[in-house]
């Protein structure tokens, strides 16, 4: 069961520079050019809360873009993990229902050792969001603005103070290391907290319905020439596959200084490329671009609910924000449900 705890807004810089003394601390932070990004937090009072989603999604400290996996030399392999032990304070829910997701990915049936020796050695206090960006559907997923479970730490902004809800040993025990600075949970806390999430819930703007949209294509009413259409406007950047906080697709590459030594490397792939899975010979399976762009609504739509009964989407928004071209999770299946509706 959750524990349930306040803490007072004044303590909580204090709390996380105790808390950055014994481990790398991640936060979103206002880069240059005014975007929000998550990095390693040297100064705690540029921490920015006040954000939607950060781009890019959280994925890259569990799954950089780039990892090294081993290097060789002389007959010898050296295998290199990642060990930092990090907190990364500030997520949104929806990408902490992302994380647990990806857990499933990585850890179920082939258990991938270099993202799992990433997640067991990071902690993340997430923040029920207040304010919900225009791009933001997690409400009609169930993975945010809001969670009940799957969480480190949660903290619900009540204006002076925090609802700090522990849904894990992990997290508790962080609590327990700083317990002078949390006090008992009150009832007029728990009716705060309940106020802003009907506030924020009321809040969210798209009303779309992917259970719909997935019969729809499983009724095999959504034709090819649908996702040929869609095609038209695709740039083949892959800014939706990287900025997807459920993308997992990479390559793995080997580069050699000499002929006994060298390394391996993984990088993320994008099945938006014409490049994704060519074979020797050059042919390219993915050659059609309407395909790819299937492709990729498939597997979130149809095979990510076949294998983990979730959709391979958190309502994130960041596709829709991304797309140069304007395809984005929510507005395809505004078509794909409502334009189906009209055709009827
Ligand atoms: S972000 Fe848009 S334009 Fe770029 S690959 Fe994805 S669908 Fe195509
Ligand atoms: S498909 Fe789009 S909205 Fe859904 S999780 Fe991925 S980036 Fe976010």
């Amino acid at each position: 069961m959750n524990k349930v705890f306040i803490l007072d807004k004044n303590y909580l810089s204090y709390l996380l520079r105790q808390i950055r003394k014994k481990m790398s601390l991640v936060a979103p932070l206002r880069s240059e050019n005014e975007d929000i990004v998550l990095k390693t937090v040297e100064n705690i009072h540029e921490i920015e809360l006040n954000y939607p989603a950060s781009i890019p999604s959280i994925k890259e400290f569990l799954f950089p873009q780039k990892e090294d996996m081993f290097r060789f030399s002389d007959g010898t392999v050296d295998i290199l993990k990642d060990n930092t032990k990090r907190l990364i304070f500030g997520v949104r829910s929806c990408d902490i229902s992302a994380i647990t997701l990806l857990d499933r990915f990585f850890g179920e049936n082939f258990i991938d050792d270099y993202y799992m020796s990433r997640r067991k050695n990071t902690i993340f206090i997430s923040l029920v969001c207040n304010n919900p960006d225009t791009t933001c559907f997690c409400l009609r997923l169930g993975t945010g603005p809001f969670l009940k479970s799957n969480f480190d730490i949660q903290l619900t902004d009540l204006g002076d103070r925090y609802i700090v809800e522990t849904a894990s040993e992990q997290g508790l025990n962080l609590i327990k290391d700083h317990a002078h600075l949390f006090s008992k949970v009150r009832k007029s806390d728990y009716e705060d907290q309940y106020e802003i999430i009907l506030s924020s819930r009321s809040k969210f703007e798209k009303r779309i319905n992917l259970e719909n949209a997935r019969q729809k294509i499983l009724s095999g009413r959504i034709s090819d020439r649908f996702w040929d259409w869609v095609a038209k406007r695709c740039f083949e950047c892959g800014g939706c596959v990287y900025e997807c906080p459920l993308c997992t697709c990479f390559n793995v590459l080997d580069r050699t200084e000499s002929e006994d030594k060298g390394h391996r490397f993984r990088i993320w792939d994008a099945c938006m490329f014409k490049g994704f899975t060519k074979m020797a010979g050059n042919v390219y399976p993915s050659e059609n671009k309407g395909a790819r762009i299937k492709q990729w609504y498939f597997h979130k739509l149809i095979y990510y609910p076949d294998h983990f009964g979730k959709f391979g989407c958190v309502g994130c928004g960041r596709c829709t924000i991304t797309c140069p071209g304007h395809i984005d999770m929510a507005s395809i299946v505004d078509k794909i449900d409502i334009g189906d509706r009209r055709r009827r």
